[in-house]
């Protein structure tokens, strides 16, 4: 026979797991108990990595896009005028809050969003952007 140390019992309650189909209300064993069994625990962070990796995803295929495009039109602007604006950057289909890290650029004292190989730094009082590119494989 199982000991229960309090002999407490405790009211039933709603098991976390929000797609629970073992037991969505149960009566805990423990105080802390917030899943019905250790099988609903387990499914419920496996759906949780789930969810987690399909947003990373679509971030990731974002960032990826841009970065493509800003390649593209590092291409097509001439040296010297490397300035590209707001507008056309929406045009593209470029999310400039998007960025994989952001790092001061020392020469200016500007953010350069970083995607992957392409950045953007904000021109102050322009609306334009610079597009850079970091040498990384
Ligand atoms: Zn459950």
């Amino acid at each position: 026979m199982k000991r229960n140390k309090s002999n407490r019992t405790y009211p039933p309650k709603d098991c976390k797991n929000p797609a629970c189909d073992i037991e969505p209300v149960f009566v805990p064993t423990w105080f802390t108990q917030v899943f019905c069994q250790p099988q609903c625990r387990w499914n419920y962070h496996n759906d949780q990595r789930r969810i987690k990796a399909s947003t990373t995803h679509i971030a990731e295929k974002l960032l990826r896009g841009a970065d493509k495009k800003l390649g593209e039109m590092l291409v097509k602007v001439k040296r010297g005028n490397l300035a590209v604006t707001d507008a056309l950057l929406a045009y593209e289909g470029i999310d400039t809050s998007l960025s994989t890290f952001q790092e001061k650029n020392i020469q200016t004292g500007g953010q350069i969003r970083w995607f992957h190989c392409y950045g953007l730094e904000l021109i102050p009082a322009t609306g334009r952007y610079t597009i850079h590119q970091r040498n990384v494989k």
